[in-house]
């Protein structure tokens, strides 16, 4: 039997399912789209706080702009839909049907109308779709998505809060050890161990050491952290489906003047950021805002990447704060905060925080230590 908090829980993820899908159809009425489909995914997990299993066979969530939205399951997946029976038509599809013809069925006669797809949905999935319903007209679902999960609702940026706070945590923790002797797959185990252990869920890791360390997207191997090197850890983990994305930049023994001026532009990059973040100010802004200093300090060449992205359900999402981005921030955003200057063959430092957008400016999310540490 549920507890009483427990049926508490259920009744409030049931009442914001319900305002999210609604406000998924007022999204839509504006854009002209009838017909909003969604695979297994993020977009899923927000609007009916379904963590579905991505396979071979199709979970589909059919949201017509009037009316009550479908789901369509396979039998052996249905039982997972119980808590969902009173915000769904739950349509079952046994093993040997065509589970596209089923979703068919419950969209109707498709001429005329315009189906958008939720960002994440296999092609062999939406080109059967595509197939069942050739008369329709498709087109991308994120327009009608990003408008609702761009701005995070109280209880989302209480759990991206919480999430960032034990990362940093664990951080600290972190970096009461020595590093040097461990190799990079040691050290970041090491990370991700203390990360979990704060009772965060496997989320992403990346350490890249000395020249590796120049690679932002480094794959993290078997190298053994010594004595001279940068080493670059960029990890997260998840609450509740929601991530934190934090990136320090630790150097082992004694850094070079040069490393010391480096990672001082990239600080003040980081904070020149933070300091541009307001409501209106457009997302490109902010990436300009970082990218000034390290030009001003002579790097703008090596800074070779936007200056963030958003994060929520997913490590990235909207708003990507970069060039040509004109988005303009709004209270309820997070985003990460993350310049970097990379110099090829020799060592890369970046600094990552999250940061949310409130009435009064940036709010970092992220305060494990920014200070130059040295580790041995
Ligand atoms: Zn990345
Ligand atoms: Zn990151
Ligand atoms: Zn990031």
């Amino acid at each position: 039997m549920a507890s009483e908090s427990e049926q508490t829980d259920q009744f409030e993820a049931v009442y914001r399912s319900r305002d999210r899908l609604a406000r998924a159809q007022g999204e839509m009425a504006r854009q002209g789209v009838d017909v909003l489909l969604v695979g297994p995914s993020s977009d899923l997990r927000y609007l009916l706080g379904l963590d579905a299993h991505v396979s071979e066979r199709l979970n589909l969530l059919v949201l017509p702009r009037d009316g009550d939205p479908a789901y369509v399951v396979p039998t052996l997946e249905a039982p997972q839909l119980a808590g969902l029976r009173d915000l769904l038509d739950v349509r079952v599809w046994e093993e040997t049907q065509e589970p596209a013809a089923l979703a068919a069925a419950v969209v109707g006669d498709p001429a005329g109308k315009t189906i958008a797809v939720a960002d994440q949905l296999w092609s062999v999935f939406l080109l059967r779709l595509q197939a069942a319903m050739p008369a329709a007209k498709w087109t991308v679902g994120a327009p009608v998505m990003r408008p609702l999960r761009m701005i995070k609702d109280g209880r989302e940026i209480e759990l991206l809060q919480e999430a960032a706070r034990r990362t940093d945590d664990a951080w600290e923790a972190f970096i009461a050890q020595p590093l040097a002797g461990q190799t990079e797959r040691q050290a970041l185990a090491r990370l991700l161990d203390l990360t979990q252990a704060r009772g965060l869920g496997y989320g992403f890791g990346l350490c890249a050491s000395g020249a590796g360390s120049a690679s932002p997207h480094h794959h993290t191997g078997d190298r053994v952290i010594e004595e001279g090197d940068a080493v670059v850890f960029d990890w997260g983990g998840t609450l509740d489906g929601y991530n934190s994305d934090v990136t320090r930049t630790v150097h082992v023994g004694p850094p070079t003047d040069e490393f010391v001026r480096v990672y001082e532009a990239v600080r003040d990059a980081n904070q020149a950021a933070l300091d541009a973040v307001r409501p209106g100010a457009a997302c490109e802004e902010i990436d300009l805002a970082g990218r000034g200093v390290i030009e001003a300090a002579g790097y703008g060449a090596a800074f070779i990447h936007r200056l963030g992205h958003g994060l929520g359900l997913d490590v990235h999402e909207e708003p990507y704060l970069v060039a040509g981005n004109a988005t303009p921030l709004a209270s309820g955003m997070v985003f990460s905060d993350e310049p970097g200057v990379y110099l090829e063959g020799r060592f890369g430092v970046r600094i990552e925080d999250a940061v949310l957008c409130t009435d009064e400016g940036g709010e970092r999310l992220n305060n494990a230590t920014r200070e130059l540490t040295i580790l041995r």
